[in-house]
């Protein structure tokens, strides 16, 4: 067991648990180590979150190599493509995947989005509600998580760490500075399934109310949320962890 104090973190200081991981496994881009950060006993209870997106097989398939016991908590906000849900359940088969399945809470549905069109209304409340809550509830019984975002995503992904601090918890992100080829080459090399959807020219997939065919010449994620301003839907919370559960959807 590592001897490193992981919950020394203090707000607005120097992070020493992010600080000592740093030095230990990534102290320069070409000393990587990163099966030794991810199979570190002291991140404690690791969840790895996919999406089941149309990039998710690389990620599910480097991080379960090394952590074959590890849980992959995906957020069923209700609103999934059906191609992603058979996507999910054909890439948990190929990979052996231990899923853990989460789903936004009945009663917050019934008396915040009771017609199911608060994503028209208020995609920032439903993100909250379908996503954010669901997937912070699951995440208190873990210590640490995994995530597949990549800097060439753009956006707020521009500038992503490897290693970051969620609030109380690590997040590890080990393809943050792969290219899009290196996914791609890796997919193909693993004989990874592709997702429906992107034959069918989507480039990034979410909720269906939210995902559009991004037009060529614009970065991938451009088809999320189109016409919004918005890029992310709130899961990827500031260092601080800062979130607060008030009231959100429309006025009776
Ligand atoms: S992506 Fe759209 S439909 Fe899905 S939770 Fe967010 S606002 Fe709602």
């Amino acid at each position: 067991m590592s001897d490193i104090d992981f919950w020394s973190w203090p707000p607005g200081a120097i992070d020493n648990a992010i600080s000592e991981l740093q030095q230990q496994y990534l102290p320069s881009l070409d000393r990587l180590d990163m099966a030794g950060l991810l199979k570190n006993e002291g991140l404690g209870k690791v969840a790895i979150v996919s999406s089941f997106g149309v990039e998710s097989g690389c990620l599910l398939h480097f991080v379960s190599q090394l952590l074959p016991a590890a849980e992959v908590i995906f957020v069923d906000t209700l609103l999934h493509f059906p191609e992603t849900l058979k996507y999910r359940d054909q890439l948990v088969e190929k990979l052996k995947l231990n899923l853990v399945t989460v789903a936004p809470h009945k009663k917050l549905l019934s008396t915040e989005d009771p017609r199911g069109d608060l994503y028209s209304l208020d995609p920032n409340g439903c993100c909250l509600i379908r996503k954010v809550f669901p997937l912070q509830d699951q995440l208190a019984s873990y210590n640490s998580w995994i995530s597949g975002r990549k800097r060439y995503q753009g956006g707020q992904r521009s500038n992503i760490p490897i290693l970051e601090r969620s609030g109380e918890h690590i997040k590890v992100n080990p393809l943050a500075t792969w290219t899009k080829s290196m996914v791609i080459n890796y997919m193909r090399v693993h004989e990874i399934p592709i997702h429906p959807l992107l034959e069918a020219g989507y480039r990034s997939v979410g909720c269906w109310p939210c995902t559009s065919i991004a037009v060529q010449s614009q970065e991938d994620r451009a088809g999320r949320w189109i016409g919004r301003e918005k890029t992310e839907c709130g899961i990827h919370l500031g260092p601080d962890g800062n979130f607060s559960r008030k009231r959100v959807g429309r006025s009776k």
